[in-house]
């Protein structure tokens, strides 16, 4: 034990990392439910806040550059990521969330390949016993393939939910592509990997093999996440959230630290149990998601025609329904009338109507995405009511407003065919009357046209979200 740590200094720094661990799990727990949530956000910073001092308390600040390197990281990091936030637009946080996803595993995988090199250069893994050595070996490996794979994955991912990556000006389109030969090459990469893993072991003093894992690991994320399009995307996204906390995990063993231990620990948990709640909105098995590659497919070409309505008459066929369901997707984000469907909503129930909003798990471009919009225009919880419960009631509503959903409610989903096939829907065709606000007839993310365009019982309000709502609240103030 070091000489100049007397009991009370020892302890300190791991009564700081519990108390941090004790707040990531509040943190996590509050997040659970739309009113806590902010609380829960609150809770998780503060926590990492605390890791953060506490950890560089316990650096030597010996070497003098030491400091300024550290101070010049967080503050750079601080300012990126301040500046990132704060500019980000509604729609483009789904990006960004996949983009910091990356971000954590490079840095796991950055942290573990300097721990290793450092080892190797210094000659210190000689000095270890050999059991010892097998799990620093094993760690440091599997820190760089899920690492390295999260990195290069989620930038994919980042782009694919973008749409696509534009190089001097032009727009190139994300490619999504798996043809069945193509999982052979990523077993035989995963083999690989694995062999290279074994040759760490056998020969501890060689960065070569490392090096290798590296690369293989980065190439590997790339072919991992090509062939996952369409509406499977929600699924990829939280399954790399979840192994962005599983190489930070592998990394705190490595460095020996329990707060990085605990942290990707739950990362990790938290994103498969999202990813498991994914699939389920998807009716998909994760192997499926992975390997079948049936969200993929290029987008259909519409050719139908149907004559839209005017805010007016909309206004008319609302005029004394009893029961209306308002269904959200990403078109709210995009144009953010959020504010202009609660007025909706606020003037039918002023008139004795009932007013509920379906949501679909994988509405909009993020988990939860339409939870968060509504809740910014203050629509109460409870008036939230999931796909499963909402269905339950689609047959007796009066009319559903479908404002920017598209794939949510395409009943495509229910034929065995398609990029959507088996996706579970909102009912919206249960409805008497439904009311598609969208801009065009143009197919949703997976690509796939919507035969609920063209029901007898379908009007379509064409034109931007927000002007559209603007539009129908005050045609129904006029009534
Ligand atoms: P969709 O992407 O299926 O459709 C959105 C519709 O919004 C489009 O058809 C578009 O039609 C319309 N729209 C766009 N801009 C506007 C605007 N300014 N005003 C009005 N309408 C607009 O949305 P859904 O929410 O129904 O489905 C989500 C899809 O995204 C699913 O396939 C899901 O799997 C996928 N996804 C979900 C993720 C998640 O975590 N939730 C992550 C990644 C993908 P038009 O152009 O005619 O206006």
């Amino acid at each position: 034990m070091d000489e100049n740590c007397n009991s009370l200094n020892c302890a300190l720094p791991e009564i700081g990392y519990l108390a941090a661990s004790i707040l990531f799990i509040m943190g996590l727990k509050k997040l659970g439910h739309p009113r806590t949530a902010p609380t829960g956000n609150l809770y998780g910073a503060m926590g990492m806040l605390l890791a953060v001092i506490v950890t560089i308390a316990q650096m030597d600040f010996g070497a003098t550059d030491t400091l300024l390197i550290i101070g010049t990281g967080l503050g750079l990091g601080a300012l990126i990521g301040y500046v990132m936030a704060v500019r980000v637009e509604m729609t483009g946080m789904p990006e960004m969330v996949a983009l910091f996803n990356g971000f954590g595993g490079a840095a796991s995988a950055l942290v573990a390949a300097s721990e290793v090199f450092k080892l190797i250069d210094s000659g210190e893994w000689s000095e270890l016993e050999e059991l010892e050595l097998r799990v620093a070996w094993i760690a440091i490996g599997l820190s760089a393939l899920v690492g390295w794979v999260t990195l290069t994955g989620s930038l994919l991912a980042m782009m694919k939910l973008k749409g696509g990556v534009e190089i001097f000006g032009k727009w190139y389109r994300t490619p999504t592509w798996g043809p069945e030969w193509l999982n052979y090459v990523k077993g035989l990469i995963l083999i690989a990997i694995i062999g290279l893993l074994y040759m760490t072991i056998k020969h501890p003093g060689e960065q070569d093999y490392v090096i290798a894992i590296i690369a293989l690991s980065c190439i590997l994320g790339i072919l991992f996440v090509l062939p996952i399009g369409g509406a499977d995307m929600p699924v990829v996204v939280s399954l790399l959230n979840s192994l962005s906390g599983i190489a930070a995990a592998f990394t705190g063993f490595i460095i020996g630290n329990n707060v990085l231990i605990i942290a990707g620990s739950m990362v990790g948990a938290a994103g498969l149990i999202l990813t498991n709640i994914m699939c389920k909105a998807m009716n998909r098995q994760l192997i499926d998601v992975l390997f079948k590659s049936f969200g993929g497919s290029d987008k259909e070409q519409v050719t139908r025609t149907k004559v839209g309505s005017d805010p007016e008459e909309v206004a008319m066929v609302c005029d004394g329904i009893s029961k209306c369901v308002i269904i959200p997707g990403y078109g709210m984000a995009v144009s953010q009338c959020q504010h202009q469907v609660r007025e909706f909503a606020d003037i039918l129930e002023a008139n004795g109507c009932e007013v509920k909003y379906g949501i679909h798990p994988v509405a909009g471009r993020m988990p939860g995405h339409m939870n968060v919009l509504l809740a910014e225009a203050s629509v109460p919880y409870e008036k939230l009511i999931e796909m499963d419960d909402i269905n339950s009631e689609m047959g007796e509503c009066d009319v559903a407003i479908v404002v920017g959903a598209n794939d949510t409610v395409n009943p495509a989903a229910r034929s065995g065919e398609g990029p959507l096939a088996g996706m579970p829907i909102i009912d919206a065709d249960k409805a008497r009357v439904v009311v598609m606000v969208k801009r065009s007839l143009s197919v949703g993310y997976a690509g796939v046209d919507n035969d609920l365009f063209y029901e007898d019982k379908t009007m379509m309000l064409f034109g931007d979200g927000k002007q559209m709502m603007t539009e129908l609240v005050s045609s129904l103030k006029d009534l």
